[in-house]
């Protein structure tokens, strides 16, 4: 089969691979026909983690269902779904918890917690940016969706990861319905997180970046625009919210921050939202900041460690989530929202390439060329 192959930094390329197949009789396997590329593939595809060359990327995927395995009981061929980006067993400690983005029986080294499709330290499975993909799990690990499948595809596609993580981002800054809300980032994961935020009824959604483009899309949806570049984003959060500071804010860009000048700072997004949320507030912390990153330019980022102004945070009396998103947690009602025509998550698709085309997307949406927001590969265009 075709598959995206990691071959170093900065280099991918699509060549032919063995085919993905059922390996145990509770996998099902899938002919991808949506595989997008995500920010988190820039952390393998910038060289900065222990992504080995000859893997495959693609951890947001959707497609129909071909093959079950003697041991599937519900799913079926024919079934269109979309996989969640963690891989979970459903029964481990952490999964009875809800917490299948911590599965212990999918992760291989004991010493650690959750699994991924085509993602370093995430366990040794095949990416979904392919013609193939083999789910384990398949009963537990595919989300069924109904006949409207193929018609909202670029919507339903983003339930394997960036819709339910910008909605975990909220969940964790604990959004109710009036608050006023920041976020840190107008990616496709702060975007969502936008979205989330007025799904669940915030009166004020702020969204900072210093992408025009990306900005535009979070007005598109009703969020107030903050360029960074142009204004401090703490001060202008303050004059939205009558000196008090936000309810809540999401962290959605992790160790890649750029401070106000543009020169990296791990802790830049972090210290603008303990010092924009207000006192007793809460925030959301999706960004990746991972440990022992060889690659990465700073001192502080290659540790994953950022300098986080925590006497701000600790008087403020805020709390902080972080982590992974358990896909699994939201993906129903998110998908039913989707359903009812409540949420349109594919407002944010910029392009639509072909296997082919992998190369040439990666440097754009890498170099955050204008416009090159959310790209989805199509294998069968
Ligand atoms: P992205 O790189 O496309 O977007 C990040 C955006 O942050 C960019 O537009 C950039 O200009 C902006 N930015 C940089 N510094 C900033 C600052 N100081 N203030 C405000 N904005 C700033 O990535 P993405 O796809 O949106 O993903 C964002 C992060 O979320 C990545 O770290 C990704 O790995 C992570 N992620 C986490 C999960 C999870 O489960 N926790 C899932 C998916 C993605
Ligand atoms: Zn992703």
């Amino acid at each position: 089969m075709k598959a995206v192959v990691y071959e170093g930094p900065r280099q991918v390329s699509t060549k032919d691979v063995p085919d993905a197949k059922i390996e145990r009789p509770t996998d099902v396997l899938v002919r991808v026909t949506t595989t997008n590329i995500c920010g988190s593939d820039l952390h393998m595809y910038e060289g900065r983690t222990s992504f080995e060359v000859g893997r495959t990327f693609g951890h947001e995927n959707m497609g129909e269902v071909i093959e079950v395995g003697s041991g599937v009981e519900k799913v079926r061929v024919g079934d269109r779904v979309v996989l969640p980006f963690n891989i979970s067993c459903g029964f481990c400690k952490n999964c009875e918890r809800g917490l299948t983005n911590y599965c212990l029986t999918t992760q291989p080294d004991p010493s650690a917690a959750g699994a991924a499709y085509g993602f370093a330290d995430m366990g040794p499975y095949g990416g979904g940016q392919a013609e193939l993909l083999r789910v384990p799990f398949g009963d537990h690990n595919a989300l069924r969706l109904g006949e409207d499948a193929e018609e909202k595809e670029n919507d339903y596609v983003m339930l394997s990861d960036i819709f339910p993580t910008g909605y975990h981002a909220t969940e964790m800054a604990g959004v109710i319905p009036g608050d006023s809300v920041v976020i840190a980032g107008a990616g496709p994961v702060g975007l969502m997180a936008a979205l989330s935020a007025t799904i669940k009824g915030a009166a004020k959604v702020m969204v900072v970046d210093r992408h025009p483009d990306r900005l535009a899309l979070a007005e598109q949806i009703g969020a107030i625009a903050i360029d960074d570049s142009k204004t401090d984003p703490v001060q202008a959060v303050l004059d939205e919210t009558m000196g008090l500071g936000a309810d809540r804010g999401c962290e959605c860009v992790g160790y890649q921050a750029h401070d106000p000048q543009g020169n990296e700072d791990t802790a830049a997004t972090l210290n603008m939202l303990i010092n924009s949320v207000r006192f007793t507030g809460g925030i959301g912390t999706v960004g990746v900041f991972v440990p022992q990153d060889p690659g990465a330019k700073g001192e502080l980022a290659k540790q994953g460690k950022a300098a986080i102004d925590f006497g701000t945070h600790w008087f403020k009396g805020q709390t902080m989530g972080n982590g992974q998103a358990p896909v699994k947690k939201y993906n129903r009602q998110l998908r039913d929202l989707i359903a009812a025509g409540k949420a349109t998550p594919s407002w944010i698709v910029s392009h639509e390439i072909s296997l082919d085309q992998a190369a040439d997307a990666y440097k754009n949406f890498d170099s955050r060329s204008k416009g090159w927001t959310k790209v989805l590969i199509k294998p069968g265009m």
